[in-house]
């Protein structure tokens, strides 16, 4: 979007500025909806040129641009690639780096089918996947190979929470030539720089945060200059297409990430901190937390939290838990998260770990802050910890 004075703003500005242009949109606040497949030229020479600035549906449209420019700004990389859901923006950042025969460095506590598709596709592929401690660092030096050409990281971890070194990983991948990929679901490019943080290619699941209304699923992927002509031609060629509405909605949400981001992060904080303070519970995995293990390395590198955390309860049931969260009025029982509700999952992350150990002692449930007053959310959960205690 055009500047009159040449100033740059901060992130907030840009997320309200971001991908609009009001002349191209005939004064209209937002950008249209264009739907369509084919474009048309006036005449044969500008048809074989494919000189227009669009060609045709699947190569770009103005709705798609629209969000692929503002993120670009917020991902400060070098090109920005769409995809219909988190898991294909996955998928389609791997491929962009590897083939048959390659080697994959892959993070121990990363979002489970992301593990399925290592473990499946890129295994009949001829992709080899080895899986690494979250907490592993510099040393991830040794695990490298002459034929390793990724080393992905998702900080924090899936359901666990750990915090990563992702400088000190990226340093060593690319002191031996792999690029280095990103789940960058949870903290989102408004609270974790991944480029600046040596990421090559970093992913977001968009249904989360990004779309913020539980109502559409999106990937996003930056990549940083290297490897922008990867991320195209992989993206090109598998024929990857967002429908319009969906990107709409996604630049809705868009626009209001900053403030919502602002809110759950404080009013996360007020609920893990209150959970942690809990006789109930044996731990609140949340790296915002000054007693988290991670909360150093997420200080040092984070420019704040978003509002998903796990809490590890003290020992109890099956049937107390399911006493706990059948009963919660305000905390609805279902995957996925970044939407204006409040979530509660109960999980068991240790089963499918390979590379490292993780056993609590007690069982654990994923929570995630949304929009709703916290002295509400705290009220409900004081009641379903009392059926906790009280269920045998
Ligand atoms: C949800 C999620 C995904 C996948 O996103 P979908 O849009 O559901 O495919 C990927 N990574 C993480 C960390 C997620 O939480």
């Amino acid at each position: 979007m055009a500047r009159k004075s040449g100033r740059s703003y901060g992130p907030m500005t840009y997320l309200v500025l971001g991908g609009r242009d009001v002349v191209d949109q005939h004064g209209f606040v937002n950008p249209p909806i264009v739907r369509g497949s084919t474009v048309l030229s006036p005449t044969v020479a500008d048809l074989t040129s494919g000189s227009g600035r669009y060609t045709y549906g699947r190569r770009g449209s103005p709705t798609y641009e629209s969000l692929t420019e503002a993120l670009q700004e917020l991902e400060g990389g070098a090109h920005v690639a769409l995809t219909p859901s988190g898991l294909s923006a996955v998928t389609t950042a791997l491929l962009s780096v590897l083939g048959s025969g390659d080697h994959l460095l892959m993070v121990d506590s990363t979002y489970q089918p992301t593990r399925h598709l290592c473990d499946t596709l890129l295994r009949r592929l001829g992709i080899e996947t080895t899986y690494y401690d979250p907490l592993i660092g510099a040393q991830i030096a040794d695990l490298i190979r002459p034929e390793t050409k990724a080393v992905f990281v998702e900080s924090p971890g899936s359901l666990t929470f750990e915090i990563q070194d992702v400088p000190a990983i990226a340093g060593a991948a690319h002191a031996r030539g792999a690029a280095v990929v990103m789940d960058n679901t949870w903290a989102t490019p408004l609270l974790f720089k991944a480029h600046d943080h040596g990421v090559d290619l970093s992913l977001t699941a968009g249904t989360k945060y990004l779309g913020g209304h539980a109502d559409l699923l999106i990937g996003t992927i930056s990549a940083n200059e290297s490897y922008a002509p990867a991320l195209k031609a992989a993206h090109g060629a598998m024929g990857i297409h967002v429908g319009p509405e969906d990107i709409f909605l996604a630049l809705r949400g868009l626009r209001t990430l900053g403030v919502r981001l602002a809110h759950q992060q404080e009013a996360g904080l007020r609920v893990a901190r209150w959970l942690n303070s809990r006789p109930e519970v044996a731990r609140v995995m949340h790296p915002a937390l000054e007693t988290d293990p991670g909360h150093a390395l997420w200080k040092r590198d984070f420019e704040g939290a978003s509002s998903l955390f796990g809490v590890e309860l003290a020992p109890g049931s099956r049937a107390a838990v399911a006493a706990f969260l059948d009963g919660l009025e305000l905390f609805g029982l279902g995957y996925s998260w970044g939407g204006f509700e409040s979530l509660a999952i109960p999980y068991d992350a240790g089963r499918i770990r390979t590379a490292s150990r993780w056993a609590p002692e007690g069982p654990t449930i994923r929570i995630h802050i949304g929009l709703e007053e916290v002295e509400d959310l705290l009220a409900d959960l004081e009641a379903g910890l009392a059926r906790y205690t009280s269920t045998a």
